[in-house]
C-alpha cells in the first residue's frame, strides 16, 4: 500500500495505510493524506486577547478561541495536555463548520478568531477555511503556536493571518529535545519568516525551574531576539505552574521572571512583559520615549489606555501593533 510523506511541520511522518502522524491528527487513509480534525473543535471559548497573550493587538477586544486534539510537540509541562495529547476520537468534540465559527464570533462581539490551546499546524486546513471565511466578515485572525512548521507551509498561513503568537520555549536544543521532543532550528526559523513576511508577532517564554531560567538562557534568549527581530517585538515571560510530567517542580519564583525582564531591558528590548503574575507591574505597557504608562492591564483587564491613533498620548512616540 502507498506511503504518504506529511509536510506540514519538521516531524514529517512517512505514514503506512491507515497509519497516524505523531500529531495524532493526521492519518493516511487510502493512500493520502487526510486530516481527522476538520470542523471537530473539542475546545471553544471567548476569551480576551491579553489571556493569548497578546498585549500589542485590539487590547481589550474578545477572541473567539477554539483547538482541536493533538500537537506535533510533546511538551513535559504541557498546560493543556488533555486535548494536546489525545487522539481526536477520545475528546468531546463539537460539529462547527468554517462559517458557524465565524457567526459564534460575531455573535459573541469578537474581533477575532483565535486557534489556540493545542497547536493550530495540525488543524492547518480547518484554520485555512476559518481565516477565509472570516475575513469576509471584517474579523481576523490569530494563531496562538510554537512554531515547529516547516517554511512552506508558515508562508501560507502568514498570507491569511493577522497576528501571531510564538511559544518559543528555550534557547538551547537541549532544552527543545528534552522537553519538547522536537528541535529548536526549524522555530528560530519560523520566528524569522513570520517577522519578515509583516504578520504581528508575539514572543513568549515560559519560564520552568532548573530548565531555561539561568541568567545565560536569559542573556542569549534576549540576544537572539534582539539580533534577529529587533527591539521593538513584544516578548513575555511568564510563569510555570507544576503540570502533567514536570508536577515535581515548583511554579516559577518571581525573582527569575524580574531577572529575565531586567536582562531583556538591558539590552535595549522596549516591550518585555511578565505574564501569569496579574497585578506586577510587568503587565503594562511604559512609552520607551517618555517612560509614561501607555497601557496599564491588571490580569487580562485593560484599565487605562494611553495610546491614541497608535501613538503614546504624552509625547507621540510611535508604539508598533495594532491598537484599534
Ligand atoms: S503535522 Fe503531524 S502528521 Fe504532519 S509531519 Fe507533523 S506530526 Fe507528522
Amino acid at each position: 500500500m502507498k506511503k504518504v510523506r506529511c509536510l506540514l511541520c519538521p516531524v514529517s511522518c512517512e505514514l503506512k495505510e491507515r497509519e497516524r502522524g505523531k500529531c495524532r491528527a493526521r492519518m493516511n487513509i487510502d493512500g493520502k493524506l487526510q486530516t481527522l480534525v476538520y470542523g471537530k473543535p473539542c475546545s471553544v471559548h471567548v476569551d480576551p486577547i491579553e489571556k493569548k497573550p497578546f498585549y500589542h493587538f485590539l487590547p481589550g477586544s474578545l477572541s473567539f478561541s477554539l483547538a482541536t486534539a493533538g500537537c506535533n510537540l510533546h511538551c513535559l509541562y504541557c498546560q493543556n495536555w488533555e486535548i494536546s495529547q489525545s487522539n481526536p476520537e477520545d475528546t468531546v468534540n463539537m460539529d462547527m463548520s468554517p462559517e458557524q465559527v465565524v457567526q459564534g464570533a460575531i455573535d459573541n462581539k469578537c474581533r477575532t478568531i483565535a486557534c489556540t490551546y493545542s497547536e493550530p499546524i495540525i488543524f492547518f486546513e480547518y484554520a485555512a477555511d476559518i481565516a477565509s471565511a472570516a475575513h469576509k466578515n471584517n474579523v481576523l485572525n490569530i494563531w496562538v503556536t510554537a512554531g515547529y512548521i516547516n517554511q512552506k507551509p508558515l508562508e501560507e498561513a502568514c498570507g491569511f493571518l493577522d497576528a501571531i503568537k510564538v511559544d518559543f520555549k528555550g534557547i538551547t536544543e537541549d532544552f527543545y529535545e528534552n522537553i519538547t521532543r522536537g528541535h529548536i532550528g526549524p522555530v528560530m526559523s519560523a520566528i524569522k519568516l513570520i517577522k519578515e513576511k509583516g504578520v504581528w508577532l508575539e514572543i513568549v517564554n515560559l519560564v520552568v525551574p532548573t530548565h531555561n531560567d539561568t541568567k545565560e538562557d536569559f542573556s542569549r534568549y534576549c540576544d537572539w531576539i534582539v539580533e534577529n527581530l529587533g527591539p521593538d517585538v513584544p516578548v513575555h515571560f511568564s510563569r510555570f505552574w507544576p503540570m502533567y510530567q514536570l508536577k515535581n517542580l515548583p511554579p516559577t519564583p518571581e525573582e527569575s521572571l524580574i531577572l529575565a525582564r531586567n536582562i531583556a531591558m538591558s539590552k535595549g528590548m522596549n516591550y518585555v512583559y511578565i505574564g501569569n503574575i496579574p497585578e506586577h507591574e510587568g503587565n503594562n505597557t511604559y512609552c520607551p520615549a517618555c517612560k509614561n504608562l501607555a497601557v496599564q492591564r491588571i490580569g487580562y483587564t485593560v484599565t487605562q489606555n494611553n495610546i491614541i491613533s497608535g501613538k503614546c498620548q504624552y509625547c507621540g512616540n510611535k508604539i508598533p501593533g495594532r491598537w484599534e
